[in-house]
């Protein structure tokens, strides 16, 4: 047994006021400690990639960690309602943070999936009134009940592969009421004890409308902005020949900056349409896809600060270039790996398929994928307090199957995860 010390009953340790010192915090008693860690991933950049300490111990108190480091130098307070779990010398990671999704959807595109793998293009499908428009036609036509429940079991999907904080994106509605139905759909599954944590952002530039382009921008300027603003953090555009293009996407994201929301951009996905260049002028948070972006597209996302979104899972099954992973790490940016779980382009929920895809499809080593499906997924939503496994940080960590954080990425398709841990609470047993 490590060498913790337990509370007595009516008695304490610390005491003190609660403050950061070196790798713990220290004042609190412990809610819950995972023992027995033969490799812990922490993601803290000053110790080996991916941030590795062996022989570790976590500790939580409510919903943040106080310690995450040797079992030797473990020194917290626990007390009789401390939960303690075993980890049986497996792997500990941090919650994967998925920063990309649709996953509020209804209908479904099997039909579409056989017709493309028979040579038809996506944007062929798209013409002939199959692809975004389909899902929006049947998830515009359902109530809130009828999202919630289709998206709770892709959501506890989710949650059983490892994903502890989800972004939801609306985009299937392209009326006002429906748009905001979604978003709703998505922050009431957020409230649920034992699913992901919700970031929810306003996409009402997806698919084109059926009217006037024109009179639906300004009524997504004029009303969508002002009355998604209480239900989303972000705003984001399909930026891309065929759909939007850069002026009306431009217009859409400066004007959100009013109604406090950060601006993301599906960029350069299917060609080079300048996404990736309006994400870095209007300074968004994140640029997402980026496969046809420019080496001088991917520097000025790094110099501007905004985090490279790559979703492999949607390049493979597109086809096309592969994700620009290395790439962006030598233009100095920060990258994120996401699932971009929708019905048309990858029906995916799992993240530790997209760190395998990260590394055999997008030139990242491991220790660089499983970061960028963490750390890399927190700073995409702008979350500073999760992503890692350091004291003072939520305690969003996963216990694997195994003894080595490698499986992740190397067991191709399959579940690593044995227990997930959701601000301090076992929600997996
Ligand atoms: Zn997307």
């Amino acid at each position: 047994m490590a060498a913790w010390r337990r509370l007595a009953p009516g008695g304490g340790i610390g005491g003190g006021s609660t403050g950061v010192t070196g790798d713990r915090v220290t004042g609190d008693v412990a809610t819950m400690v995972v023992v027995n860690i033969g490799q812990l991933v922490t993601g803290n950049p000053r110790l080996p990639a991916p941030g590795l300490v062996e022989d570790a111990v976590l500790a939580a108190s409510g919903d943040r960690l106080i310690y995450a480091g040797p079992a030797a130098g473990l020194d917290v307070a626990t007390g009789p309602e401390t939960v303690e779990v075993d980890a049986h010398r497996a792997a500990v990671i941090p919650g994967f943070v998925d920063a990309h999704t649709h996953v509020v959807w209804l209908g479904e595109r099997s039909e579409e999936y056989a017709l493309r793998a028979a040579g038809a293009s996506y944007e062929e499908i798209a013409e002939k009134g199959g692809g975004i428009r389909s899902t929006v036609a049947a998830t515009a036509a359902g109530t809130l009940d009828e999202l919630i429940a289709a998206t709770r079991e892709r959501a506890r999907r989710m949650l059983r592969l490892g994903t502890t904080t989800v972004e939801v994106k609306s985009g299937y509605g392209q009326s006002l009421g429906a748009e905001l139905r979604q978003l709703r759909a998505a922050r009431a599954l957020g409230e649920e004890a034992d699913l992901p944590d919700v970031v929810t952002t306003y996409l009402p530039l997806h698919g084109l409308p059926d009217g006037d382009r024109a009179a639906y921008l300004e009524g997504v300027l004029g009303e969508g902005l002002p009355a998604a603003a209480s239900l989303a953090g972000f705003v984001d555009c399909f930026c891309e020949t065929g759909a939007w293009g850069v002026d009306e996407c431009e217009r859409l994201l400066v004007a959100a900056r009013a109604h406090g929301l950060r601006a993301k951009v599906h960029a350069d996905q299917r060609s080079h349409s300048g996404g990736s260049a309006l994400a870095a002028r209007v300074g968004a948070i994140s640029a997402d896809h980026l496969d046809h972006a420019t080496d001088e597209d991917l520097r000025a996302l790094a110099v501007a600060g905004v985090t490279g979104v790559l979703l492999p899972g949607a390049s493979m099954v597109l086809g096309g270039p592969p994700p620009p992973g290395r790439r962006l790490l030598d233009a100095g940016a920060t990258i994120a790996l996401a699932t971009d779980c929708n019905p048309g382009t990858c029906w995916c929920e799992s993240m530790p398929l997209m760190v395998s895809l990260g590394v055999a499809t997008a030139g990242l080593t491991p220790a660089e994928a499983l970061l960028a499906a963490t750390a890399g997924g927190a700073a995409a939503l702008g979350l500073t307090d999760r992503g890692r496994l350091l004291p003072g940080l939520r305690c969003d960590a996963l216990v694997l199957e195994t003894p080595k954080w490698l499986d992740v990425g190397y067991h191709l398709g399959a579940d690593p995860v044995s227990q997930v841990i959701v601000a301090g609470r076992l929600v997996r047993p």
